[in-house]
């Protein structure tokens, strides 16, 4: 009897979606299931403005404007984080790659490596309810980058950069849309079909 392999229940994943999406609570959710870390460039960011370090003061300005951090920066700092030990065999990222430069910087990082993503998970979810989503949280959270100008500039800079992507990745045939409307189950549950039909396994 040989032992599973690690390979077995690889997976390296993207979830992309407008800001407001819920591709952040759902990213958790399928990265638990998979038992592969999440790597939200967003939290990285939010934790070193918090704690004051050197990146966190470099960015804070950037992300209360609600533009983007460079690309040369925020591909280095995931390029760290995706060489620890635990996300050696899998990953789900969030927020990252944003824009047709940060893809090709990816695909660099994982090709050295022999790797690719495996899936991209795109939440579909019209633009007045991610507004409404965010603007909800605004008041929840208090994030600084949650006032009307930055929410507003966000998603242009979504439809605008970001969405190009999918075209990028839809051109390699890995894209799955997934409705993100509806009870949070039941969007967990329309991803994880999506995956299985791919053949991506969960952890065991
Ligand atoms: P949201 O999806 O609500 O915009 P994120 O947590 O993904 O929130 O990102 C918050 C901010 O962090 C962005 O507005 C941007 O300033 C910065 N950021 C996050 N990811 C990237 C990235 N891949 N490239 C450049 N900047 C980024």
């Amino acid at each position: 009897m040989t032992a599973p392999q690690a390979h077995d229940s690889t997976a390296r994943l993207l979830i992309v979606g407008p800001q407001g999406s819920g591709k952040g609570t759902q990213g958790v959710r399928i990265a638990e299931s998979y038992g592969i870390p999440v790597v939200s460039t967003g939290d990285i960011f939010r934790a070193n403005i918090k704690q004051g370090t050197p990146l966190g003061q470099q960015v804070t300005e950037i992300l209360d404007r609600g533009d983007l951090v460079p690309d040369e920066l925020t591909s280095e700092i995931v390029r760290d984080r995706l060489s620890q030990d635990d996300a050696v065999n899998g990953f789900l990222l969030d927020g990252y790659p944003r824009n047709t430069t940060q893809v090709a910087h990816l695909d660099a990082f994982l090709a050295e490596q022999g790797h690719a993503l495996d899936a991209v998970i795109l939440l579909d979810v019209p633009r007045e309810e991610s507004i409404s989503r965010l603007t909800l949280r605004a008041t929840e959270q208090g994030r600084t980058d949650d006032t009307p100008e930055a929410i507003a500039h966000r998603l242009d800079i979504y439809e605008q950069e970001t969405a190009p992507i999918i075209d990028v990745y839809d051109e390699r045939g890995i894209v799955d849309r997934v409705d993100g409307t509806g009870e949070l189950d039941e969007i967990t549950d329309r991803i994880l079909a999506a995956l299985a039909a791919r053949g991506l396994r969960l952890a065991a």
